[in-house]
């Protein structure tokens, strides 16, 4: 997803979505913790190659201010939120004061320091920097999104966690969570019922439930899909319509996100009902399509098209879905297992 600018690839920048441009900060390629379940985990093992930090930020500016069909800059990582305050505001004032970026109307921060590290919102040294940043940012009129990510109620538990929510709050910023769906951890309807209550309690907004990508750790974490969605289902039960803003469960694969939508039975067949939420191809966005019911498939790499049709519409111009980087685990792990 790493776009080409003036003939040379844009290096820690993803623009997949015509609406939303990623930029990996290159200080911020790292987090307040180390989940081993993260599809990124290739750039906290210390191999320079597997990196993808951005280094000239003012090329991603030239490029955010050529392309005006941009609207949201989304700071991830890593975990922007390990960056200063003051290392933030540098990357963010260009995009807040600029008349050129007057297009980027939403700046989003992927970030896991709600969970990991609430005190980054309340007595680090530059928290009260940190909060004035997302508060220029709004008076600015930029909208701007917390991507928060949990995986379990008990992270919004503590008085630290609320204290921090609270205070992003006021700044005007909106808090939107995600996070995937985890055999061990959270595979119940009862968690992510009492996990969206919480949430939505507190003033968050409901917006992801992730399918777990093919990570080194899948076997031990990934949940089938038929599962997923059965949890899914079970956790709206009783919950309020508000919480409902949450899409779910949800694959982000190469071709694009597609969101399970549920099982439907034709003549004596199960089907999954399936679409795309944003494709890679725009005029995929919205299309649904089924598969073959599957009770263990965990991924869209694993479903078979319904009614014989031998591929997906969207296979013809696609790679198939991204290989997982055999050769870098077995590095890492010295393992001959993922051979
Ligand atoms: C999910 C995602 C986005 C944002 O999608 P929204 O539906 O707007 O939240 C942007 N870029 C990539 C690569 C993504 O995976």
């Amino acid at each position: 997803n790493v776009p080409m600018f003036e003939g040379r690839p844009l290096e820690g920048v993803q623009h997949k979505y015509a609406d939303t441009v990623l930029l990996f900060p290159d200080a911020g390629q790292t987090c307040h913790c180390h989940c081993s379940f993260c599809f990124r985990w290739s750039q906290f093992v210390n191999m320079k190659e597997e990196k993808f930090g951005c280094q000239d930020i003012s090329r991603f500016y030239q490029y955010v201010a050529e392309h005006e069909n941009i609207t949201d800059v989304l700071l991830t990582g890593g975990d922007p939120m390990v960056l200063s305050a003051s290392r933030l505001a540098e990357l963010v004032n260009p995009l807040i004061s600029n008349e050129k970026f007057r297009h980027v109307r939403n700046l989003r921060f992927g970030t896991k320091a709600l969970g990991f590290w609430p005190y980054r919102f309340i007595s680090d040294k530059d928290s009260d920097q940190l909060l004035r940043l997302f508060e220029r940012a709004s008076v600015a009129g930029k909208h701007v999104a917390f991507m928060a990510h949990f995986n379990h109620p008990r992270e919004l538990e503590t008085t630290a966690v609320q204290t921090a929510i609270g205070r992003i709050l006021s700044t005007g910023a909106v808090i939107r969570t995600q996070g995937p769906i985890l055999a061990h951890i959270n595979d119940s309807a009862a968690v992510w019922r009492e996990l969206w209550e919480k949430q939505l309690a507190l003033g968050l907004l409901p917006y992801y439930m992730f399918m777990e990508r093919d990570t080194g750790a899948r076997d031990y974490f990934a949940v089938p899909i038929a599962r997923a969605l059965e949890i899914y289902r079970q956790s709206l039960r009783g919950l309020s319509g508000l919480a409902r803003t949450v899409r779910g469960p949800v694959m982000s694969t190469t071709p694009g996100k597609i969101e399970v939508l549920g099982v439907v039975n034709l003549g004596n067949q199960r089907y999954f009902s399936l679409r795309f939420l944003r494709a890679r191809q725009e005029r995929w966005e919205h299309r649904q399509f089924l598969a073959n019911y599957s009770p263990t498939a965990r991924w869209i790499d694993e479903l078979t098209p319904a009614l014989n049709e031998g591929k997906f519409f969207f296979d013809e111009s696609e790679p198939a879905v991204t290989p997982i980087r055999r050769s870098v685990i077995n590095s890492v792990l010295g393992n001959e297992r993922f051979s």
